[in-house]
């Protein structure tokens, strides 16, 4: 670490440093695994939900954040407003087979390239299989 990273005491944190930690507890939280295909480690970035540039506020709220592999974050660039719902139910493990696939076959013909760009099929099945996991769990939690 360099002077110029160091943290001066006392001082206010710079915006590379929130971003910093923004950055490592959204990672944290979401166990280093794309969030969109399952990749876990590897090259992933944290995604801002909510655009911070349309949402300046939420820049450094953890809650605002999601980790995607380095691919699905091409994907979902340019395509946030489209998304939001989705991941935020994804984050929140709220999202229903039956609301993914709708935003599955009605997503724009511009997204629907871009995805099929990449690794469609494996996004939408390991979205499915999370969607089946979160049910089991909670069957589980009732009977309990
Ligand atoms: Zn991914």
């Amino acid at each position: 670490m360099n002077t110029k990273t160091k943290r001066r005491k006392g001082k206010k944190l710079t915006d590379k440093e929130k971003w910093r930690i923004w950055r490592q507890r959204v990672f944290k939280r979401d166990r280093f695994t794309c969030q969109l295909c399952g990749q876990r480690g590897g090259y992933i970035e944290p995604h801002h939900i909510k655009r911070k540039f349309d949402y300046p506020k939420l820049r450094y709220n953890v809650h605002n954040g999601i980790t995607l592999c380095g691919r699905c974050h091409k994907m979902v660039t340019g395509y946030e407003d489209e998304w939001v719902d989705v991941l935020n139910k994804i984050k929140k493990k709220k999202l229903t087979l039956k609301v993914w696939n709708t935003f599955w076959q009605n997503m724009s013909s511009a997204l629907k390239t871009q995805v099929k760009k990449l690794k469609r099929e494996k996004i939408y099945e390991h979205i499915k299989n999370r969607i089946a996991g979160w049910k089991q769990r909670q069957k589980k939690s009732r009977i309990q």
